[in-house]
């Protein structure tokens, strides 16, 4: 097993697109770590690169001790998982497992002994005398990491492995993966454009823009302080409320007049945007202690929770998370209350948080 150092990544490709600008990240030996980022964010590039798959332009990539620039995929000593299965159709399920060991020449006992332990761990057993188009979707994703996993190689890159399934599988499989990478504690570098995904598998997070990183963090940390308005409006669903604020007589208020506990040594003299999330705000009956006047331009239904629409002086699409048993209709006059902690604070012109 091995621990994971980019340094200063930099890829242009031959037409002049940067995919990558500049990426360090130090991923710790045993570590899920996920890239997360939107669609053309350099996600996949990073990881090709530290796969071997695509040349970096410049920057190093260390593998456990070793600087592998200029080492093939082969001799990486990883295992890299797709959202395209590419098992082998003619081939059985034990075939598709035994192939690449085959391939390196193991002695057919370790053979054996190997394509059994993944076969357990992924409880392919059943499967074992299939071919491919015998397999669902999941099953055959499930095989696809088995494959992977009959390497025992010193880290796991996964790009997007579950983008084809539905979605109750989707979360099964995360479950899987997610124990599985715990239970054998190899290396594993994870590419998602899915913030659930990511918040749910990942013990850290790296949340890449335009081919920078723009925050690594536990999942928790990017939650509760987003490092930019970019990360704010990025994670959560539905996302942080990004609010005008300023800081009057010690108090921290909106342009429409909605009071906010403000966080300590906040800068002076700048405009700044606090991000509160739709769950630290609280919709009440019209005119309750510390609330602002509001209406409430539309509720959707989440099951469990509602998330109400609420419109207060300028401020408009003001999103609050609520019990179901707290009921307010379409057009209804609310009132609009903050009810967390300090928010993180945004300097409007750098869109870097500031407290
Ligand atoms: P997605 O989630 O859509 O796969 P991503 O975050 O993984 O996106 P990359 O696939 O790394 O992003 O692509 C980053 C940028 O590089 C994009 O603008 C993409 O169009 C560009 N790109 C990717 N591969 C090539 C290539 N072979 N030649 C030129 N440009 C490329």
């Amino acid at each position: 097993m091995a621990g994971i150092e980019v340094t200063a990544l930099h890829k242009r490709y031959p037409d002049g697109t940067v995919a990558v600008e500049h990426v360090d990240l130090s991923i710790a030996d045993g570590e899920l770590f996920v890239m997360l980022g939107p669609s053309g964010c350099g996600k996949t590039t990073t990881l090709r690169a530290i796969a071997g798959l695509e040349r970096q332009t410049t920057g190093d990539i260390r593998i456990g001790d070793t600087l592998v620039n200029d080492l093939p995929p082969a001799e990486r000593d990883i295992a890299m998982v797709f959202q395209f299965y590419a098992l082998y159709p003619h081939l059985r399920t034990r075939d598709n497992l035994a192939f690449p060991l085959r391939a390196e020449g193991l002695p057919k006992a370790e053979v054996q002994e190997r394509v059994d332990e993944a076969a357990r761990l992924m409880r392919l057993g059943p499967l074992l005398d299939r071919r491919p188009h015998r397999l669902s979707g999941g099953e055959q994703q499930r095989v696809a990491l088995a494959r992977a996993l009959v390497r025992r190689p010193r880290a796991f890159l996964m790009d997007e492995p579950l983008t084809n399934l539905d979605a109750e599988l989707r979360a099964d499989m995360r479950t899987e993966i997610k124990h599985l990478q715990g239970e054998l504690g190899t290396t594993m570098v994870y590419v998602t454009h899915d913030q659930v995904e990511a918040m749910s598998l990942g013990h850290r997070i790296a949340i890449l823009n335009k081919g920078r990183v723009e925050q690594i963090g536990t999942p928790l940390e990017v939650y509760d302080r987003p490092a930019s308005l970019f990360c704010a409006a990025f994670i959560g669903s539905p996302p942080m409320n990004l609010i005008e604020v300023e800081l009057a007589d010690g108090h921290l208020r909106s342009k429409s007049g909605l009071t906010l506990t403000p966080p300590p040594n906040l800068p002076r003299d700048r405009s700044l945007i606090a991000g509160v999330r739709p769950e630290a705000l609280e919709v009440t009956e019209p005119g309750a202690e510390g609330s602002v006047p509001g209406r409430v331009v539309s509720a959707e239904w989440l099951g469990d929770e509602i998330i109400y629409v609420v419109d207060h002086g300028d401020q408009r699409d003001v999103r609050v998370r609520m019990p179901l048993n707290v009921r307010f209709a379409a057009d209804a006059p609310v009132g609009l209350r903050h009810t967390g902690g300090p928010p993180p604070v945004y300097d409007a012109s750098t869109e870097e948080l500031v407290a």
